[in-house]
């Protein structure tokens, strides 16, 4: 295991103290029930995730602070404060029940990231419905499997996006209303099922009693990002709002002054727990770029908001890297203090970068749709060691189990990734899949289907998917080493490594890479990155083949999809492609 070069722990010299100041201690004392005391409740009782984030700001001194900075993808900005979004929230919830919506009711969205789906989601939440958001960039199949497996009764969207939902309307028997959100004042003529958002919300009154929901009582519902297979429903409970706000606390370092910024889009999970709930929970303002992935743009946006904290994803990441540093200088990023990431391994290479390049590593963070969040973190007075997810967050145990998930591993093997089960935002089930939900735990572990291991210092390092880990002479090879030594090559701009069937080693490996602007394909430069890659890989980890493609498929989340890479090589079937990026 290769710990160097270790990033010493620091904030920008600390400008800000950090949150959690000494990891051990906070492991020793920290407790849920501290945490829940530090949120409001519900008065008589109850909890309500919407509550917390909107409604007990607007009650106090932070009432008329900026909770949302919404820069549009065609120029246009506005601004909300956490009284605007009380009463906007107060009005959509009044327009739900109006349009007859109950507590328990699935209620989703499929709209692009505008200031109405902060507003679709929280008021959904203070309903009491079960909020269930997609992403804008699904198509109908996707949608279709979806709404039909959740059973949603109503569904929010636009008038670009209301001709998807017209092609599979015959096949939604519980899709009662659909909600358009006409921003852009586009021409269009409502069907007989589909209300007005704006002439809702204005004969909407601003005053709403919050329906009155329990800590077990079911808040949203995500599907999951489809990597290895179909998506799955994975649903929290209003408590889940326990572990946004103290992840968002110790691990995003929030504090009151911060500006902060998370690139992630709510159709997927981080985009909803540290896009809406952990920062406003806190009472933190936040800035919502409405377009895409796109450098000069994101640079734009931390200079123009002046972000604090940025949270964003190895894709992404590995995108800025390509666009390179000539970028960076056109920006004023000097605001910046902190930065984190997630959703697939984050690379050391681009660790190393993020501080060459705007003077802060990037600090990974490991966790999943079924977690609700973040689990294993890098801390920020903790010294990173590039490529380790981290350590678990003060009030979550991990611990690397064995084959039969009975056994704890020493330190340094290579095992079961697994999480004991009880955390606030742990999923409570995957809707209509109850077997599947059962098989997850074993002797009161949740089984998260990552292989990983831990090091004596208690540094956890993520190895692969299960379904990814390369059987090869006799050795298990993680995707990721061989992938992180790859793109360590100037030209490699992304890599994905799968295993191929092979009569004598069992698997070979077999390496996909995309190439950074201004190289070529050749045989070369195919050579030369197998050598560079003998050198930096045990044998046994070292690709036999490299084949260049123009870019991997890819989730919409912004995942590498090795299954997809291995069902086009092997000719097998593709399975479910619905979250495929185009
Ligand atoms: P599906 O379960 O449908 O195949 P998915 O697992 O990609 O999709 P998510 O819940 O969005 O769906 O992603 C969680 C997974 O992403 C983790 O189990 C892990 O494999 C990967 N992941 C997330 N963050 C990290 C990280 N920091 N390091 C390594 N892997 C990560
Ligand atoms: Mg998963």
């Amino acid at each position: 295991m290769n710990y160097e070069p270790i990033i010493k722990g620091n904030v920008k010299e600390f400008s800000v103290k950090p949150n959690l100041l000494n990891y051990e201690e906070a492991r020793e004392s920290f407790s849920w029930d501290d945490i829940y005391k530090e949120l409001d409740g519900l008065e008589g009782g109850g909890l309500n995730i919407a509550y917390e984030a909107i409604d007990r700001h607007a009650k106090t001194s932070l009432r008329e602070k900026m909770a949302l900075y919404w820069e549009g993808k065609d120029g246009n900005s506005k601004q909300y404060t956490f009284h605007d979004l009380y009463t906007l929230t107060n009005r959509f919830a009044n327009a739900l029940q109006s349009l007859g919506i109950k507590k328990g009711d699935r209620v989703f969205t499929y709209m692009d990231r505008t200031p109405e789906i902060f507003v679709a989601i929280l008021g959904t939440l203070k309903a009491g419905a079960v909020v269930g958001p997609l992403f804008s960039a699904f198509g109908p199949d996707a949608v279709k499997d979806r709404l039909q497996d959740s059973g949603a009764r109503i569904l929010i969207t636009t008038p670009g996006l209301v001709a998807t939902v017209h092609e599979i309307a015959g096949e939604l028997p519980a899709l009662e209303k659909i909600i358009i959100v006409n921003r852009r004042k586009t021409p269009y003529e409502l069907n007989e099922n589909e209300v007005s958002y704006e002439r809702i919300m204005e004969s909407a009154s601003e005053e709403f009693e919050i329906v009155k929901t329990e800590k077990e009582d079911k808040a949203i519902m995500h599907y999951t990002s489809g990597t290895t297979g179909k998506p799955k429903g994975a649903v929290h409970v209003h408590q889940a709002v326990m572990g946004h706000y103290a992840t968002a606390k110790y691990v995003l370092d929030l504090h009151p002054d911060d500006i902060y910024f998370c690139t992630a889009d709510p159709g997927w999970v981080t985009g909803t727990s540290y896009g809406i709930f952990g920062p406003w929970s806190n009472g933190i303002s936040q800035v919502v770029y409405e377009g895409g992935f796109s450098a000069s743009h994101w640079y734009g946006v931390i200079e123009k908001y002046q972000v604090t904290v940025w949270y964003t994803a190895p894709t992404a990441i590995r995108m800025l890297m390509k666009a390179g540093e000539k970028v960076i200088g056109k920006y004023n990023l000097k605001s910046l203090r902190y930065m984190c990431s997630v959703g697939e391994p984050l690379n050391p290479e681009a660790v190393v970068w993020s501080v060459e390049a705007f003077g802060l590593p990037f600090h990974d963070n490991w966790w999943q749709t079924e977690t609700g969040c973040i689990q294993i973190a890098n801390y920020p007075l903790q010294d990173i060691r590039p490529g380790s997810m981290g350590k678990p967050f003060p009030g979550v145990t991990a611990a690397i189990l064995d084959e039969d998930c009975k056994h704890e591993l020493p330190p340094g093997e290579e095992g079961n990734l697994a999480l004991k089960s009880g955390w606030p935002s742990m999923f409570r089930i995957y809707w209509n899949k109850k077997e599947l939900y059962d098989s997850k735990f074993i002797n009161g572990w949740y089984i998260t289907g990552d292989r990983a291991r831990k090091d004596e210092d208690g540094y956890f390092w993520f190895v692969g998917r299960a379904d990814d880990v390369i059987n090869t002479a006799g050795h298990l090879v993680g995707p990721f080493e061989v992938e992180s030594a790859l793109i360590e090559h100037p030209a490699v701009a992304e890599a994905g490594v799968i295993g191929i069937p092979d009569k004598l080693a069992m698997e070979v490996i077999k390496a996909f890479i995309s190439l950074k602007d201004g190289y070529e394909i050749s045989d070369e430069l195919i050579m030369e990155i197998k050598r560079f890659a003998r050198k930096k890989l045990h044998a046994v980890a070292c690709p036999k083949e490299i084949e260049i493609l123009d870019s991997l498929p890819k989730t919409r989340s912004g995942k590498i999809m090795r299954r997809l890479l291995k069902a086009r090589e092997l000719g097998l079937s593709e399975g479910d492609t619905s979250t495929l990026e185009d």
